[in-house]
């Protein structure tokens, strides 16, 4: 059992998210995407580093054949807000034809989706659809397609399941909030 109260370098954290929680939210999109894409072979698009776990879960509750490939994303800014600078690196993945799944971390502000899906769509794929684990709707600042929501959260900052505060946290089981 993970403590309720976490101190990652100078800051404190308390736990918003349970573990069990979150498993039941990838387990609900994985069954919508098992029978969204029955006959099809998405490739699951993984956007280093923060989603990392959530794809790991995901995966593993989809039973259909799919390709998995990954593709990192930095939005530049302080530790804990981003600054709408995006830089992607796609490492060769070749998009033209295939049923791209983007797997995402947080949808924030909009800005680094909306990258991707510009990025990506020059490819022309098959199809083009999003999954994050948490979104943040009162944030947006770009209107993005985001056909998979696992849990809406208020727009304040938070760490664990992937995500980081200055690289640590990551590997936190549960997601924890900023405590002031
Ligand atoms: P957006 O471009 O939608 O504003 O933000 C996308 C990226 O910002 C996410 O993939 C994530 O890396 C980072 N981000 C946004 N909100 C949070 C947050 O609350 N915590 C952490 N650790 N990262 C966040």
């Amino acid at each position: 059992m993970q403590e309720e109260k976490i101190i990652i370098k100078d800051k404190r954290f308390r736990k918003f998210i349970e573990k069990s929680e979150i498993d039941n939210a990838v387990h609900k999109i994985a069954k919508r995407i098992n029978a969204d894409y029955e006959g099809k072979t998405p490739t699951f698009l993984v956007v280093l580093k923060g989603a990392m776990p959530f794809a790991a879960d995901l995966i593993r509750y989809v039973n259909l054949p799919c390709e998995l490939e990954v593709m990192s994303a930095k939005s530049y800014g302080t530790n804990i807000s981003s600054s709408g600078e995006v830089k992607l690196a796609d490492f060769g993945v070749k998009f033209a034809g295939k049923d791209i799944i983007i797997v995402e971390d947080i949808v924030d502000t909009g800005l680094t989706l909306k990258a991707l899906y510009n990025n990506i769509n020059v490819h022309n794929p098959a199809s083009l659809a999003a999954a994050a684990i948490l979104s943040k709707p009162d944030s947006r600042e770009v209107e993005v397609d985001l056909k998979y929501t696992g849990i809406e959260i208020p727009p304040y900052f938070v760490v664990g399941y992937g995500l980081d505060y200055a690289e640590y946290g990551r590997n936190l089981p549960d997601i924890y909030i900023l405590d002031n």
